[in-house]
């Protein structure tokens, strides 16, 4: 019998039809999000689920405000 990986269960609690990213992935991926988005890339179809996941948890979408001030404020000429 498997046992689900803690991430999977608590992605699942997030709602039947939510997000498959966990948190654990989504700050893996935050970065090279926040860079596509900056560099006016479809962000989104490059890392699907993370759109979502930002919006059902707040904490990393918090994270996701705080990296695109960090990286666009880098990036300014
Ligand atoms: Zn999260």
């Amino acid at each position: 019998m498997d046992r689900p990986h803690l991430t999977q269960a608590l992605a699942r609690l997030r709602g039947p039809d939510g997000p498959e990213l966990g948190c654990d992935a989504c700050f893996e991926e935050l970065d090279r999000y926040v860079e596509l988005e900056l560099a006016g890339e479809d962000a989104d179809a490059a890392i699907p689920g993370l759109r979502a996941h930002l919006g059902g948890c707040p904490a990393c979408r918090e994270e996701h405000e705080s990296l695109y001030a960090l990286v666009s404020g880098e990036q300014k000429p």
